[in-house]
C-alpha cells in the first residue's frame, strides 16, 4: 500500500539546509498497525507529514497503492489525501466554536461531493467513538479524552483507509489514552491501516510493528508478536466522571 524508497527531506531556513530524513526505505501493507517511535527531533512528524501527503519529499519516491505521488499536482495530492487519509493530532485541532457534530462534518464540506447524508455520517462516526450523547457540546465543554475522540470521529468521517496519528495520547491520562488506543485497535480490526507516532514505548506496544527512527534514519524495525490490548487494560479502571477534564 505504502512504499517509500530512499526518501529524503531537507528543510531550508534562510541559507541553512537541514537534512531531516536521510534516505528512508519503508513498506507498509494495508491493515497494519505501525508505531513510529524515536527521540524528539528524530524526524517522526516530518515522516508522518510526508506519508499523509501534507508535504513532499525532497528526494526519493513515494508510491501509494502503486501510484507515484511525487508526480501529482497540489490539487491531486489534496484530493487523494481527502479520500485516503484521516489525521489525529496531539492537540486535537478542533474548532472551538463548533459543536462536536459540526467539527466532524467539516471534512465532508471539503470533499469533492458534499454527501446528502453528511449529518448522518458524522453522527455514525461520533457513535463509533462512544460520543453520540455529546453531539452539541463544544470542545471547551468536553474532557481531553472526549476531544480526542471527536477528532478521531472527524478523521473517520471520510471513511479513509489510512489513519495517521501524531502523539495522539500526548495530552491524555492513561485511562483516556487506553480509550483512544481501544478505538484504534477496534478500527484496525475492521481493516483501517494505522500509523501512530509516539515517544512512549508502552503506547507502541499496542501496535503490530514498531519502526524506530533516530537522527532521520530507521534504526530498527520489529514485529510485536502479542500487542497489548487496550480493552483489557481498561477493565477495572473506574468509570470516567462525565464532563471532567482528563488531563
Ligand atoms: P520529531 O517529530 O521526531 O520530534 P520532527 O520531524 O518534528 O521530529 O523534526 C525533525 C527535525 O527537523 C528537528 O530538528 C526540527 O527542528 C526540524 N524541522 C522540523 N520542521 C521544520 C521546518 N519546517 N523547518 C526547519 N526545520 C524543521
Amino acid at each position: 500500500m505504502i512504499e517509500l524508497r530512499d526518501v529524503t527531506k531537507i528543510y531550508h531556513t534562510g541559507p541553512i539546509e537541514t537534512l531531516v530524513l536521510k534516505g528512508i526505505d519503508l513498506t507498509i501493507q494495508a491493515g497494519e498497525f505501525c508505531a513510529v517511535i524515536g527521540p524528539s527531533g528524530s524526524g517522526k512528524s516530518t515522516l508522518m507529514h510526508l506519508l499523509g501527503l501534507l508535504d513532499r519529499p525532497s528526494g526519493g519516491t513515494y508510491r501509494l497503492d502503486g501510484l507515484d505521488v511525487t508526480q501529482l499536482t497540489d490539487i491531486q495530492l489534496s484530493q487523494l489525501r481527502n479520500e485516503k487519509m484521516g489525521f489525529v493530532f496531539q492537540n486535537y485541532n478542533l474548532m472551538g466554536r463548533a459543536t462536536a457534530l459540526e467539527n466532524v462534518m467539516l471534512p465532508l464540506v471539503y470533499a469533492r461531493n458534499y454527501p446528502n447524508d453528511a449529518k448522518e455520517r458524522a453522527f455514525e462516526a461520533l457513535d463509533a467513538v462512544g460520543l453520540s450523547h455529546r453531539l452539541n457540546h463544544r470542545p471547551g465543554e468536553l474532557s481531553g479524552g472526549e476531544c480526542q475522540r471527536v477528532a478521531i470521529a472527524r478523521a473517520l468521517v471520510n471513511r479513509p483507509e489510512i489513519i495517521l496519528a501524531d502523539e495522539p495520547t500526548g495530552n491524555l491520562d492513561w485511562k483516556a489514552s487506553y480509550e483512544v488506543l481501544d478505538i484504534f485497535q477496534k478500527l484496525n480490526d475492521q481493516g483501517h491501516t494505522f500509523i501512530v507516532v509516539t515517544h512512549e514505548q508502552e503506547i507502541a506496544q499496542h501496535s503490530n510493528r514498531i519502526i524506530e527512527l533516530i537522527y532521520g534514519e530507521i534504526s530498527s524495525e520489529k514485529q510485536v508478536t502479542v500487542p497489548l490490548r487496550a480493552s483489557n487494560q481498561l477493565i477495572g479502571l473506574p468509570e470516567a466522571n462525565n464532563g471532567s477534564t482528563t488531563q
